[in-house]
């Protein structure tokens, strides 16, 4: 599935409630989910990784909806397909 179909998505299934919800409160659930993600990571457990990440991903679509921002294309603007500050498939910066 492409990010824009998942998007589209998202947004068929979850637009409505997001508008009620806010893009504030949007905002904290991201925050929310992003707690659970560091707890598993800290307990390394594989299995909830993915599934908060998942998480995380799927409310990052509904803040991008709320915004009407298309994910897909904001992506490929800054992840071109090569690094784009030192230009090379393969980065090769040093000072990250
Ligand atoms: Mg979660
Ligand atoms: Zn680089």
């Amino acid at each position: 599935m492409e990010i824009r179909d998942f998007q589209r998505m998202i947004g068929e299934i979850y637009y409505r409630r997001d508008v009620e919800r806010g893009k504030e409160k949007t905002m904290l659930w991201i925050v929310e989910e992003t707690g659970e993600l560091a707890e598993a990571v800290r307990r390394n457990d594989v299995k909830s990784i993915g599934e908060e990440i998942a998480d995380i991903f799927a409310w990052i679509v509904s803040l991008a909806n709320l915004y009407n921002i298309d994910i897909q294309e904001e992506v490929e603007k800054k992840y071109p397909g090569y690094c784009v500050r030192c230009g090379e498939k393969v980065c090769v910066c040093r000072s990250v």
